[in-house]
């Protein structure tokens, strides 16, 4: 009795204790991916050069800000040769370095991340436009709104996710998703595109935002598609219940779509807008330990930036900047063939590195972007551009 009663001793030890550390150690170093991620790329796009355009305005009207969730130096890299030698972020005439580490730990969140380049200030993981201390503090894009500027947020994430949230929401925790979804209503934003529905129209306090969202004149679209049947001046689209398909998954040319047409509308505003595009899920590749989910995402997040620079080169008053909250997998390129397009990596994380993100930069005050800077540096060069 005694012998069996020691054997399910054991046994209930390993259940509890060794079992979850096992899954836990798949999950964060998935050997069989690490050892053979690759990407080929067959189809890739030829890159113009609207950057070579000489800008003459003193200061930028509009600021169009692109956010690479998860995405470092190797990400980028993992574009360039997936595309065969070219991406539009190697036109940006700017570049440097941002730091990315939060209040309270080394390795930020992308919560944190965005909430330092919304308010200016480093503060906890999870923090939703909200200083350290937990206190709601004016957002870039709110101060665009109080100043007249058009805005609006684009992403392929749920439009309630982190990054997209710390531009208008003020939560204490990145979870409070249908908190964050009823402090739209709060704001006037003219434009945003992402997923999240549920969030707006499946709550615990049974209040039906998108109801209330037209109630104050916005035109609430379901479907990327159904966004050239838009006709009033303000843009709710809510294109998935959740998240936005993956691109491996099939989500097709949404992100480009949505920026265009975000553009379109928000330049109609003769003071100006601030206007940020969220590439989510490169993040979400990194993760995963999944090249060819981290060059699919970069690839698509590149081509929308080919079509900003297309606009701002036009336009010659608006400054693009393009970075990164931090960087996702402790990527490294081990191998490949750039005139095949052809990407091998390892990882060495499933979760975040505390590594130095690339930051790019076009158009009036770009010069301000280059250097190694902290990333709640982006807010004070922003309102520095913007000679507020
Ligand atoms: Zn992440």
């Amino acid at each position: 009795m005694d012998k069996i009663f020691t054997i399910m001793k054991k046994y209930l030890f390993s259940l509890f204790f060794v079992a979850p550390f096992v899954c836990w150690s798949q999950n964060y170093t998935k050997p069989e991916q690490t050892d053979k991620a690759r990407f080929e790329n067959q189809e890739f796009y030829e890159v113009k050069n609207y950057t070579k355009k000489k800008i003459k305005a003193q200061r930028p009207k509009n600021i169009i800000f692109l956010i690479g969730d998860g995405m470092g130096t190797s990400q980028v890299y993992a574009g360039l040769v997936a595309n065969k030698g070219d991406l539009y972020i190697c036109t940006m005439p700017v570049s440097g370095f941002s730091k990315t580490n939060s209040s309270d730990k080394f390795i930020t969140d992308s919560a944190a991340g965005a909430t330092a380049f919304s308010i200016g200030e480093k503060t906890y993981n999870g923090a939703i436009g909200v200083d350290k201390n937990g206190v709601p503090k004016q957002t870039i894009l709110e101060m665009a709104e109080a100043k007249g500027l058009g805005t609006g947020l684009i992403s392929t994430c749920a439009i309630t996710h982190a990054t997209p949230a710390s531009f208008i929401a003020h939560q204490q925790n990145r979870g409070m998703q249908e908190e964050i979804a009823a402090d739209f209503l709060k704001t006037d934003i003219d434009v945003f595109i992402g997923g999240g529905r549920k969030y707006f129209n499946q709550r615990k306090d049974g209040r039906d935002l998108l109801r209330e969202l037209e109630a104050k004149d916005y035109d609430v679209i379901a479907s990327i598609d159904s966004l050239r049947f838009s006709k009033g001046d303000k843009v709710a689209g809510l294109i998935a219940e959740e998240h936005p398909e993956p691109m491996i998954l099939g989500r097709g040319d949404m992100l480009v779509r949505a920026s265009r047409f975000g553009m379109d509308k928000l330049k109609k505003n003769k003071t100006g807008f601030f206007l940020m595009i969220e590439g989510s899920q490169i993040d979400w590749g990194g993760h995963d330990n999944n090249v060819p989910y981290i060059t699919t995402e970069m690839l698509d997040f590149d081509k929308t930036i080919g079509e900003v620079l297309k606009f701002a080169s036009k336009n010659g008053e608006t400054l693009v900047v393009i970075t990164a909250d931090h960087e996702t997998g402790g990527f490294a390129i081990t191998g490949g063939h750039i005139e095949k397009g052809i990407v091998e990596g390892k990882f060495t994380t499933g979760g975040h590195t505390a590594v130095m993100v690339p930051v790019y930069a076009y158009g009036p005050k770009a010069e301000l972007f280059s250097g190694i800077m902290e990333n709640t540096d982006i807010f004070y060069k922003f309102k520095e551009a913007l000679g507020w």
